[in-house]
Parts: C-alpha cells; sequence; structure tokens
C-alpha cells in the first residue's frame, strides 16, 4: 500500500498515521522524493483502505498488490516523462535518441559525433567513459577528463548527456556533468550504487542485469525511487541465454510489459541487445512498434576503429538512415 502524504502534514498528524497503521501491523517506509511524500505500507491485505484515507495529512491512498510499489502502475496510471530543460523531453510520445560511441576515445571522436547529432536532429548523446570490461586489459574509457571534454562539446549546442556511473565515489565529481547517469547491467543489482543514486536529483537509466528478470529490474528502479529519486528510466538490453550465436539475447517481450507493469519510461538498447551491427537498426525499429520510449545505439565514424564494441557499432550512414526510418515509423506510434 502507498499512501501519499500532503506536503505540509503535520507532525502530529503524520505520528497519528504511524500508529494507526502499526497497530494494523504494517511496517512503514517514510520516502521523501524530490516531488512527494509516500509511505510505503507491507503488511496484510485485508484493511479497508478508508480507515485511513481520512486521516489528516493524507492526500491519496493506493493498494499496490506487486512487490515493488513505488515504480508500479498499479498506483499511477500515467507515464512519468523525464524532463531534460532545453525542450528535451522523454517518454512524451515521441521517441528519443540517445545516440554515441560506447566509449569516449579523443576529442576529434566527439567533435564527429557531435556534428553527426546535430545533422540528425538527436539532442541526447551516450558515450561512455567509465567502461566495465569484461577484460581488465582492454580500454577502460578516459575517466573524469573524457566526460569534461564530452560536455565541453556538447553544451554549446545543448546536446544532453548519459553516461555509465560506476561507483558511488564518481558521482559527486560526474554531477557537473551528466544529464542522466546510466547504471550498466553489470551494476544492476549493485544496492549500495543505487542508493547513493537515489539521493540525487538527476535522471537515472538502468539497464537490466545481464541474467536479471523483469521483476529484479523494477526492484532495483524501485531502490532509487525509495530513496528519494523518481527521475527514473528503464533500460532492456538483452539478457544471457543459452543462445551463444549472438551475444545477448535481446527480450522484446520486456518493453510491453516493462511498460504495463511501470509508469517509467522504457528505452531499448538493441546494439548490447543483439551485439551485432547488420541487426541494430530493425531492433531499434521494432523496439519502437513495441512500445519503447526511446532507443540507446552505439555510433562511431569508423565502428571497426572503436576502442570498445565496434562489432555492434552503426556507422554515421547507418545511423542516418536509422533516424529516417524511425522518422517514417512515427505516424503508425
Ligand atoms: C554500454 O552501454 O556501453 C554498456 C556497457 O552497456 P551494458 O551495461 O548494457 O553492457
Ligand atoms: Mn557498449
Amino acid at each position: 500500500m502507498i499512501i501519499q502524504l500532503h506536503k505540509t502534514i503535520k507532525p502530529e498528524d503524520l505520528q497519528s498515521i504511524f500508529k494507526t497503521l502499526e497497530s494494523n501491523q504494517y511496517s512503514v517506509t517514510q520516502v521523501k522524493t524530490q516531488f512527494e511524500n509516500y509511505l510505503i505500507c507491507i503488511g496484510k491485505q485485508d484493511l479497508d483502505i478508508r480507515t485511513i484515507g481520512h486521516l489528516k495529512g493524507v492526500k491519496d491512498i493506493h493498494r499496490v498488490s506487486d512487490n515493488y510499489k513505488l515504480v508500479s502502475r498499479k498506483w499511477k496510471t500515467e507515464n512519468t516523462k523525464i524532463d531534460l530543460g532545453n525542450n528535451v523531453i522523454i517518454g512524451n510520445g515521441h521517441p528519443s535518441l540517445m545516440t554515441g560511441p560506447c566509449s569516449i576515445e579523443s576529442e576529434e571522436q566527439v567533435s564527429k559525433i557531435v556534428a553527426h547529432l546535430l545533422k540528425n536532429n538527436i539532442k541526447i548523446m551516450r558515450g561512455g567513459v567509465y567502461k566495465p570490461r569484461s577484460s581488465p586489459y582492454a580500454f577502460r574509457g578516459l575517466g573524469i577528463d573524457g566526460l569534461k571534454m564530452m560536455h565541453e562539446q556538447c553544451k554549446p549546442h545543448n546536446i544532453k548527456i548519459i553516461t555509465e556511473v560506476m561507483q558511488a565515489s564518481q558521482i559527486e565529481d560526474m554531477m557537473e556533468y551528466v544529464d542522466i547517469f546510466q547504471v550498466g547491467a553489470r551494476n544492476s543489482q549493485n544496492y549500495n550504487l543505487l542508493d547513493a543514486l537515489g539521493e540525487i536529483d538527476k535522471p537515472v537509466m538502468i539497464k537490466r542485469g545481464i541474467s536479471g528478470t523483469i521483476e529484479e529490474l523494477l526492484n532495483s528502479a524501485e531502490y532509487i525511487f525509495s530513496k528519494g529519486n523518481e527521475k527514473l528510466l528503464l533500460c532492456e538490453r538483452g539478457i544471457r541465454t543459452f543462445e551463444t550465436i549472438y551475444r545477448n539475447t535481446f527480450d522484446i517481450n520486456a518493453i510491453q510489459i516493462l511498460k504495463d507493469k511501470s509508469h517509467l519510461p522504457v528505452i531499448a538498447d538493441p546494439s548490447h541487445g543483439i551485439g551485432i551491427r547488420e541487426y541494430v537498426t530493425k531492433l531499434a525499429l521494432a523496439s519502437l512498434m513495441t512500445g519503447a520510449d526511446g532507443i540507446i545505439y552505439e555510433v562511431h565514424e569508423k565502428p571497426e576503429e572503436a576502442l570498445s564494441d565496434g562489432q555492434q557499432t552503426l556507422n554515421f550512414i547507418e545511423s542516418e538512415k536509422l533516424v529516417q526510418k524511425i522518422e517514417h515509423l512515427k505516424s503508425l506510434l
């Protein structure tokens, strides 16, 4: 059960709500986000919620039978929109594109990508500076200096930045340069990182874990929300299955299911989803048809020379064609 409280609730009214709940054997967690004040109540299901609904300070009350609560659509039926400023809004019914290299590599690389984004009217650049790599000997990113350089080039054009944060200690330094923090698949259940991201007022896109279920993804988002940050996006990026012919099994089923189960925007990552360049465009289009609010995909001037994930990265011509195809698709969405 979720109780929404009036922001101006008096301490004595809050105390009396707590008393009523505890006398009904509910365990109660208070959650204050940048927008609202909630009580999450876990306990028996047979309480007549009207006995709580009339108490002073209660704005609204909802039964939520899912084991995740705040991210559930059961209490919030309208879609959550993420407003990045400068009229860049995710989840407003138009597909959002987040385009860029797997890794930020050099100033020259970034300036070419920025030009590509501007040419194609793409408002959000992706690019990792902290790279989780399967081998410790692979390129692990340019770190904070790479992010500052990316920001310097994006800022004059109001291009927004999404980049991965790997540990809580990086958040503070990254804050000024990031518009969306990405939690990577490997960190999808790093609860200390999720707690820390719950304490900031910046959007967070959380990717599904490599072997993560849909419910685990939703519970990871719940971690962040329950610490106080409502600005969340979910990302389907493929899961590990017995199939080895492609990198991951892109779970297209998950997209519409996530949309139904949660009010949060859902972003599809077909690049990691299949891991093979020639299929990325088709999966991107399919994802939008399946209800995704946006696509995050990898692009590089010369994918064969990329320092990471070149095998799944589109070149500029392929990316431009994808954008054109999405334009055609819009009338069907
Ligand atoms: C990435 O976006 O480059 C990345 C590492 O993604 P994932 O966490 O999904 O593997
Ligand atoms: Mn990548």
